[in-house]
């Protein structure tokens, strides 16, 4: 999303020089277990650490890295929660007698993708990544354009701080553009001095890492190519303010995938009837449940508590890791997989999806899941989680008091 970049005459800077520079690049999935003994940049960003995620996948560690909110307080985790009321899509408990079949075909789900993102105000993100048999149950968190000021609904980001500070910046994602065109394109605009704070979000790595991350030499050479793009743009950058600042960060890791496992199956051959005694969705590592009936409360519970690879989260812990909801609309209970381990079928994938690569694990319990935090500034504070880097940006944008 291009924003509109004010006139430099009428903006001044926050920190009261036209000219400066500050460059922040988000890497998705660039976890720390792929650069801390590789060659990335080491000579231009020698302030380097490993960050920890948040537990989820980018729809809630993005805007937590954002807003420096936990998901408990931006209200964004995973993209679907349970909302029967609010659902976009109660009406289609007038379908409830179209067989699951047809429901959940591919092109009832295209139908219902493409009504989500141009009638029902979705926006052009939304993917029907729930059965579409259960999508009337659910609403979907990312209707707004999170890149924009007002864009995450329970927290100020740093969109909202650059425009209320009147800082000029600019900021690519993938909505528009793919990784190489976005470096040419903040090239040019370094160039032409068009703003002064870039959020430069290069989305490509994570697809890449699902695929290739055991790949030891294309891992190499696809981490070079990030080196060459980035020290590139940071010249141009130095060529305009010799102090310019570059700081690059990730929204989680990558973990190699060792093993699969089919919940659905288990949770199934339990013969209770979804939706009437409960709702399951599951993405690649998580499954989330509500219940409507005790007994599918007690055994389906009875068969995660005996899955091996895996296990439910308690409260106290969904509540350590920023991602507890009072109103338990991410799921009455939320089961995660070990790291390694993915479910062999899921909502978010088709059966043809084969990583080798996955993420959404335990951040406390899995190496892989770290983040990267890499900077020419000497940070004040130490960064610790994602959460730190929206200090580093605000920084920067609001002026000290
Ligand atoms: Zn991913």
């Amino acid at each position: 999303m291009l924003t509109p970049v004010q006139d430099e005459q009428q903006a001044p800077s926050a920190n009261g020089d036209k000219h400066r520079i500050h460059l922040f690049v988000l890497i998705d999935a660039l976890g720390w277990e792929y650069i801390k003994e590789r060659r990335f940049l080491n000579d231009l960003l020698p302030y380097r650490r490993p960050l920890r995620t948040v537990l989820g996948f980018s729809s809630g560690a993005i805007p937590t890295i954002l807003t420096g909110e936990w998901p408990s307080v931006t209200m964004h985790w995973n993209l679907f929660y349970y909302d029967p009321k609010g659902s976009p899509f109660r009406w289609l408990k007038y379908f409830r007698f179209v067989p699951d079949r047809i429901m959940n075909c591919r092109v009832t789900t295209k139908v219902l993708k493409e009504m989500g993102k141009h009638m029902l105000g979705l926006g052009p993100l939304f993917d029907c990544c729930v059965s579409a048999s259960v999508l009337r149950w659910f609403n979907w968190v990312e209707r707004k354009n999170i890149y924009e000021r007002g864009g995450i609904s329970g927290a100020a980001s740093i969109f909202d701080h650059l425009e209320t500070n009147r800082v000029p910046h600019r900021v690519y994602t993938y909505h528009h553009w793919s990784d190489a065109e976005i470096i040419k394109l903040v090239d040019k605009d370094i160039a032409a001095k068009t703003a002064q704070f870039y959020f430069v979000y290069l989305s490509e790595m994570d697809m890449f890492l699902h695929t290739h991350c055991a790949d030891k030499k294309k891992v190499d050479e696809r981490i070079a190519w990030y080196e060459m793009q980035l020290r590139q743009i940071y010249e141009s950058a130095r060529a305009i303010d010799p102090d310019a600042t570059l700081t690059i960060f990730s929204d989680h890791g990558m973990t190699p995938i060792s093993d699969r496992y089919d919940l659905m199956k288990d949770v199934a051959s339990t013969g209770y009837a979804s939706p009437e005694d409960y709702l399951a969705v599951y993405d690649s590592t998580m499954a989330r449940f509500w219940f409507f009936a005790d007994e599918a409360r007690q055994d389906i519970s009875g068969v995660l508590e005996n899955t091996p690879c895996g296990r439910i989260l308690s409260d106290a812990e969904l509540r350590s890791l920023g991602v507890f909801f009072e109103d338990r609309r991410f799921g009455e209970v939320v089961f995660l997989l070990n790291p390694g381990w993915i479910f062999s079928k899921s909502d978010f994938n088709g059966p043809q999806w084969m990583p080798v690569g996955m993420h959404g694990y335990h951040p406390e319990e899995d190496r892989y899941s770290d983040a990267i935090f890499l900077t020419n500034q000497e940070p004040l504070t130490e960064a610790r989680t994602i959460r730190d880097v929206h200090e580093c940006m605000r920084r920067v944008v609001v002026p000290m008091s």
